[in-house]
Parts: structure tokens; sequence; C-alpha cells
């Protein structure tokens, strides 16, 4: 796994050049306790140099272990960007352009604030603490949506002993 994705513009060939490998994952540097990455970003990019400008288009995919935010059960995800675009600014004098950083964005907006393990996710009973994706309990049902949201009360308790 590479540290970190680099084109060597100045020896880019003019009809562009097809960039692809895997990211270490830890550029990601989430530091969330329901999230992490696995296996690194998997990118395939098609670079090329047009005038003053570096374009590059291409897809990412990075796979990842979460909780599910109603049912809290343990389930992995994948992220993909099939249309990952970025232009740079070069000049004659550009040697190396580091793509890491807009790899590394790219990713972390397409992960979900909230990750659920599918998307009919039935959460767990409020006041049982059944997981309702196995079944239904025999508490009462009471009006209004009963899907309690794991992570927000995770997150805030962790709020409330000041931990961000
Ligand atoms: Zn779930
Ligand atoms: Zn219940």
């Amino acid at each position: 796994m590479e540290a970190r994705v680099v084109i060597d513009v100045a020896r880019l060939d003019p009809d562009g050049e097809t960039y692809a490998g895997t990211l270490d994952d830890a550029v990601l540097d989430l530091n969330d306790r329901f999230i992490s990455p696995f296996a690194g970003v998997r990118y395939a990019l098609d670079v090329r140099k047009i005038g003053r400008e570096l374009l590059v288009r291409g897809s990412l995919e990075q796979d990842f272990s979460a909780v599910c935010s109603r049912c809290g059960e343990d389930f992995d995800f994948t992220v993909k960007i099939p249309d990952f675009v970025s232009s740079l600014e070069v000049d004659e004098k550009t040697e190396f352009v580091d793509l890491t950083d807009e790899l590394r964005e790219s990713i972390i907006l397409g992960i979900p604030t909230y990750p659920v393990c599918r998307v009919d996710c039935r959460g767990i009973c409020p006041h049982c603490r059944k997981n309702l994706n196995e079944g239904p309990c025999t508490c009462v049902a009471e009006s209004g949506d009963e899907r309690w949201n794991v992570l927000d009360g995770l997150r805030k308790e962790e709020g409330n002993n000041g931990v961000s």
C-alpha cells in the first residue's frame, strides 16, 4: 500500500496517464470509534496536463467496518466515488503534485453521517433493547417513531463527558 499518491507532472505523458493502486487508509485519520477503514483506498485515475491545468478524473473505493447507528450491530460498507474529478493549477516548474489530500477529502465526504446496516434496519426497541431486525418485541407499541438512534445516544454521552 502506498503512503501517498504523487503525480510525476514533469514526466507525465502528453496523452495522459493512468495512476492506479491502493493508498494506505491511515491517511483518512478518521478518529471515529464507530467507523474504521480497512484494506486501503482503491483508486484508478486518469491524469492529464492541459496547459496550466492538471486534470484528474477517476474512481475511488474504500471499505469500512462500522456500528449500525440504528441497531448497534457491526457491519461493513463501501464508499464508492465513481466520478472523482479534480483540477489543479500547475506551471512549467511543477515537478510533482500530491493528490493524497484530495482523495482523502473525497472519501470522507462520501461517508454517511449515520451509517445503517441496511436501509430498512428496524433498530432496537427503546424499552427492552431487543434488536427488532430479529423480530418484534412484546412491548406495547406507542405512537410515533420508536426508533432509537444508538449513535446519537452514545455521541451525546461522549459530549457530556467533555470528549469531542
Ligand atoms: Zn442496523
Ligand atoms: Zn421492546
